[in-house]
């Protein structure tokens, strides 16, 4: 079936609507009253005030597409087919209400009924001890049991410290051997892209206590994900989610800027990848109201932006290019995300200044980063001192992660403890220079800079059951 990323969104809003869920649009990137997480990573995320009771659902049945940051997943990037440090991930949510058997039978109804997904192409795992899965997939849905597999807890086992916890059963699709390590064993859980996992579903049946004792719930709770571009992969049947029609147009700006053929270069194949990848995320966050800095989602802004900037020196961009890059990002994903466009200005100027601020420096940082490498060479070292990289840092601003990459592509490392004495002492010393010890970052000023702009449920007026929503 011929479908694009922004219609398969639709489309499953459509499916859970009709199975009684309340749509709601995306929450913001920034979590909201929730000191715990830095950056929203899955649907259930800004939901889990529902999840551990702590507040009362609009309704028992939801469905979001979420904006998703995953920093935990940035070398992946542009590396796997099938990793992004931004993605919107497709959610179906049951508090207390419906269970197991409902959510995988509609997930299978989704996938191949909705979808047309061949069904001798869909794989499941299950938590090893799941018996309860198993039947459901094999018996009710008719997976036949060589395509179940269990897994052990590392991977199908969903918990925190305590609260909700539970196992999981993730959908794969074999992409076929084209994509595959080549390996007999290979099967879903394999760490190469053959067996793509598009669904995770999370049965969160129980509540972990402090002694690590699970308590079976009276009502558990479904919590599922499924990654928009990888959905979107699998129906275009594209090789990686940045070939897709709508995150490939971003991927050819990138091109375009850079004079670069796509598919002639690994290694410039991975930089334009991972271009492509930040421009989404640098553009959401901001959007969202994160500001560089040099702290938390700052921080993960500012990185992703020299990091972004950098790999476009690699493809031989002269000039400051993201807000180009941007501007198609805003232009495609305000179908959905209207407040891009009416934030446009200030996201292209945040963006702009910060990669302007880095352009200044960055020849400079990296000729100096390899005289430091050229040294060490000689001499035989292969641990940059924390000194030099702090150097870097604040001289150059190289964020340590930048300079630990480019130190990593030469199999060198870099003392991170002495980076982060000196890191310690450049604070004290600023500290004991202001009377208030503002480091330029608080959650309060991260959100405040779109005051007013920003409601937990974005656009009311879209969805005609918002009067449900208060
Ligand atoms: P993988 O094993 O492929 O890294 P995961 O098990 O870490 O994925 P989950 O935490 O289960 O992913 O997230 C739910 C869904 O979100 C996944 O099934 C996938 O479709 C999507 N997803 C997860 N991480 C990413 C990512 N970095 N980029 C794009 N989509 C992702
Ligand atoms: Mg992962
Ligand atoms: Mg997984
Ligand atoms: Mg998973």
């Amino acid at each position: 079936k011929k479908i694009g990323l922004h219609e398969i969104r639709k489309e499953f809003f459509d499916f859970f609507r009709e199975k009684e869920h309340l749509v709601a649009p995306s929450f913001s990137l920034v979590p909201q009253n929730d000191k715990s997480l830095l950056l929203i990573g899955a649907g259930m995320a800004p939901l889990k005030k529902y999840f551990t009771g702590e507040q009362t659902p609009p309704n028992k049945r939801m469905a979001t597409c979420q904006k998703c940051i995953r920093t935990g997943d940035i070398d992946n990037v542009g590396k796997t087919d099938r990793h992004a440090t931004f993605f919107e991930m497709l959610g179906n949510f049951s508090f207390g209400d419906y269970f197991k058997k409902e959510a995988t039978a509609w997930a299978w109804e989704f996938l191949t009924e909705r979808m047309e997904i061949d069904k001798e192409d869909l794989w499941v795992t299950i938590y090893l001890e799941d018996d309860e899965a198993f039947e459901i997939w094999n018996k009710e849905v008719g997976v036949p049991s060589e395509r179940i597999v269990r897994l052990g807890k590392e991977d199908n086992f969903w918990e925190l410290e305590v609260g909700p916890s539970g196992p999981c059963s993730e959908i794969y699709v074999d992409r076929g051997e084209k994509h595959g390590c080549g390996s007999p064993n290979c099967k879903p859980g394999c760490e190469c892209d053959r067996f793509i996992e598009v669904w995770n579903l999370v049965f969160t049946q129980f509540d972990k206590d402090e002694n690590g004792v699970y308590h079976p719930l009276p009502n558990p709770n479904i919590d599922t994900g499924m990654g928009l571009e990888r959905i979107t992969c699998v129906m275009e049947e594209t090789k990686t989610i940045f070939d897709t029609e709508a995150v490939k147009e971003i991927r050819r700006k990138v091109e375009e800027i850079a004079k670069v053929i796509y598919g002639n270069d690994p290694k410039k194949d991975i930089s334009i990848r991972v271009i492509t990848d930040h421009s989404r995320a640098m553009t959401f966050l901001v959007s969202d109201g994160v500001l560089p800095s040099n702290e938390g989602r700052g921080y993960v802004l500012r990185r992703l932006i020299r990091r972004a900037a950098r790999h476009g020196k690699l493809l031989g961009i002269e000039e400051a290019f993201l807000s180009q890059v941007v501007d198609v990002v805003i232009n495609s994903w305000q179908i959905e995300y209207s407040e891009l466009k009416t934030r446009e200005d200030q996201i292209k100027k945040i963006i702009k200044a910060e990669e302007d601020k880095f352009q200044e420096t960055i020849h400079q940082g990296i000729s100096i980063l390899e005289e430091y490498i050229n040294e060490m060479k000689l001499s035989n070292e292969t641990i940059l001192s924390g000194e030099k990289a702090f150097k870097l840092y604040d001289t150059y601003g190289f964020p340590l992660d930048l300079t630990k990459e480019i130190l990593e592509e030469k199999n060198l490392k870099v003392d991170e403890e002495e980076f982060n004495i000196n890191m310690e002492e450049q604070r004290n010393r600023a500290r004991k220079a202001r009377d208030e010890g503002d480091s330029g970052w608080s959650t309060g000023s991260d959100q405040d800079i779109f005051k007013g702009l920003d409601t937990i449920f974005r656009g009311y007026e879209k969805t005609n059951i918002v009067a449900e929503i208060t």
